[in-house]
């Protein structure tokens, strides 16, 4: 990347050195300053070498492992994890890729680079809440993006993934773009699924879409090429030549205790994940994303920002923020299983898993949200129950779409329909964060929802579900590490009595719920952890169309890439950007001259 103007008026450590008599005057060691020398990242020892060093072992880092072994380079990949997949492995495997893919144009799609890319940097595609999906989109990363995602769609086949054979749709998608068509299901085959510890039934197998028809086939066809896996792993720091200049030499690393330097000779891609389970850093975007919301994919992956935070450190910039806030696919989802600590929609965690003993119970799925009240910390109704969560623009959902035309405005009518809003406003206090959110119903309704009340389907030890004989008793009961304050009896008893009243009358008088049907009113009465799950990190690292990262002076961090959810400037949900981007930066790391 060039230098701008001001970029170039900036003069960087090394400079200072070099002009320094100070600097001058060090003694020499390997040509480097004592100063200099002192402040490298450069360790004693390196443990392991290889020409790339690959950080995650999910949906980019897995893609950019083997690219780079079929460009000639040696690779290692480390995961933090004792598998590898992160979130992709858990994900529905919906992966939006098009630009042209055979799929496509079997099924008699039109689609091309240039289509994709114009559907997603469309500054006039706004949803019924407000946000506009494309419009903080980085042109320079998306047009890289359109121009792999066909090919990236043939690379991912001819490595084992087989997708279901069925045209392309929008089922998983969030912003792909008005134009076409362009999700596609990776088949789960036999592997076994992380979540539930069983493969999917037979007659599902090649129907259906799961993470690990992706990763699987993805992970044995990089094991085939030779690339050393090492998991338990983590990166604690990126080794540059100094603090924040020269190149990447390569990664520390801790595995059982004791550090591991890898040294990059070519350099080191992170696909570490993002940062959704980073309170503090998910927090500089958007400050009510307090601890009381989980994030999608725990407890199997956390996204705790180590690669954002390892990259910032020797000086690389954050990059797109605004779409870290933009309200738009599922940034922050309504809990889909209550009565668990991880309640996110699309993952269900079963007793068969091996990793269930940390996710402690599988939750209740609501049928029927007229079964059930939702009440803050507070015990308060907040808001229409039934109502959903955030959309984002697939294909054909804006009708009579003209392309980058402010008339598309016409088509787009505005829906408050924004649920989630409401339960992180909380009880208007002077603290950030909603708090916990509680579903309240009866027995009734448990027996209309055909629900089981007891472990393993919630979590009672844990402190997610709570059962009593009255409604005032079961206030007194909900004690959980989140629950700042105790709810109180009379108010939740209130809040109770009025939402029966508002079943007597057939009209919600506060929230708008049509027509409240069913009574809370026969014990036992229970309260179920129902608090929104925060999802994809859709902002990250810095980097450009050849995902090298880029530092916050605008240059090039030499022998630094990064891909997925840990990059930013891309807003699109998900599977596609990552395996594109891990290619992206797998070629450009591979073709760098090997460092001595
Ligand atoms: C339940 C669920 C369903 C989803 N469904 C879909 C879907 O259908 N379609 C879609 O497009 N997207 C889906 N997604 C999103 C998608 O899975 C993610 O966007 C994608 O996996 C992100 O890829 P990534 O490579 O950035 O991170 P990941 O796939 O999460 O991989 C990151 C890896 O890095 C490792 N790691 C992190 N930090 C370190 C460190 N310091 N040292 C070593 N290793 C580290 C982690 O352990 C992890 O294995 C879903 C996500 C979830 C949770």
């Amino acid at each position: 990347m060039k230098r701008n103007k001001r970029d170039s008026k900036e003069f960087s450590r090394r400079d200072f050195i070099k002009g320094t008599a100070a600097g001058a005057g060090t003694v020499a060691l390997g040509g480097l300053g004592l100063e200099q020398a002192q402040a490298q990242g450069r360790p004693a020892n390196w443990d392991k070498e290889a020409d790339v060093v690959v950080v995650g072992a999910g949906a980019t880092g897995l893609p950019a492992a083997i690219q780079a072994v079929e460009a000639g380079a040696s690779v290692i990949v480390i995961d933090a994890n004792s598998d590898v997949g992160g979130h992709a492995i858990l994900s529905g495997g919906n992966v939006a890729l098009g630009g042209g893919t055979s799929r496509q144009q079997k099924f008699g799609i039109k689609d091309s680079p240039d289509l994709l890319f114009a559907d997603l940097t469309d500054w006039s595609v706004v949803e019924p809440n407000g946000f506009p999906d494309y419009r903080y989109n980085d042109k320079e990363v998306i047009r890289a993006f359109a121009d792999n995602s066909a090919t990236t769609f043939e690379w991912l086949v001819a490595h084992g993934v087989i997708f279901v054979d069925k045209v392309p749709d929008t089922l998983g998608g969030h912003a792909t773009g008005n134009s076409a068509p362009r999700e596609n299901h990776a088949a789960p085959m036999a592997w076994t699924q992380v979540q539930t510890g069983v493969p999917v039934s037979a007659e599902r197998r090649e129907t259906t879409s799961s993470g690990v028809g992706l990763i699987r086939p993805l992970e044995a066809s990089a094991r085939k090429l030779g690339v050393q896996i090492l998991l338990e792993h983590k990166m604690t720091s990126l080794l540059r030549e100094n603090p924040t200049s020269g190149r990447v030499l390569g990664i520390a690393a801790t595995n059982q205790g004791k550090t591991v330097n890898i040294r990059a000779r070519k350099g080191v891609i992170l696909g570490t994940g993002g940062h959704s389970s980073n309170v503090n850093l998910r927090r500089i975007f958007d400050p009510r994303l307090t601890e009381e919301y989980q994030v999608a994919g725990e407890p199997y992956s956390f996204q705790d920002g180590s690669g954002e935070l390892a990259a910032m450190a020797i000086g690389a910039s954050l990059w797109g923020a605004y779409n870290q806030v933009g309200e738009f696919g599922q940034p922050v989802t309504k809990a889909g299983w209550i009565g668990c600590q991880y309640g996110y929609v699309n993952l269900s965690w079963q007793p068969d898993s091996p990793f269930f003993h940390l996710a402690r119970a599988t939750g209740l799925s609501v049928k029927d949200y007229q079964d059930a009240i939702l009440v803050n910390q507070a015990g308060s109704r907040f808001y229409d129950e039934t109502q959903g969560q955030f959309t984002a623009n697939n294909y054909n959902e804006l009708k009579s779409y003209i392309p980058g035309s402010y008339l598309n405005a016409a088509n787009v009518k505005y829906s408050p329909a924004n649920f989630i809003n409401a339960a992180l406003a909380g009880t208007g206090e002077a603290t950030n964060g909603g708090g916990p959110i509680w579903a309240i119903f009866d027995a009734d309704a448990v027996k209309r929802e055909n629900w089981t009340v007891a472990p393993p389907h919630v979590d009672i030890a844990g402190g997610y579900f709570f059962m009593a004989g009255s409604v005032e008793e079961l206030a007194r009961k909900i004690v959980n590490k989140y629950q700042k304050k105790q709810m109180l009896p009379e108010a939740l008893r209130s809040t109770v009595d009025r939402y029966n009243s508002f079943v007597d009358a057939g009209k919600d008088a506060d929230f708008g719920k049509a027509a409240p049907k069913y009574k809370i009113q026969t014990p036992p009465f229970y309260a179920a952890w129902a608090t929104p799950v925060v999802h994809d990190s859709r902002s990250g690292l810095r980097i450009n169309s050849k995902c090298q990262v880029v530092d916050l002076n605008g240059n090039v961090i030499p022998g630094l890439y990064c891909g997925g959810e840990s990059a930013g400037g891309f807003s699109l949900h998900g599977l596609a950007r990552c395996t594109v981007q891990g290619r992206i930066a797998a070629k450009n790391a591979a073709a760098e001259t090997a460092k001595a």
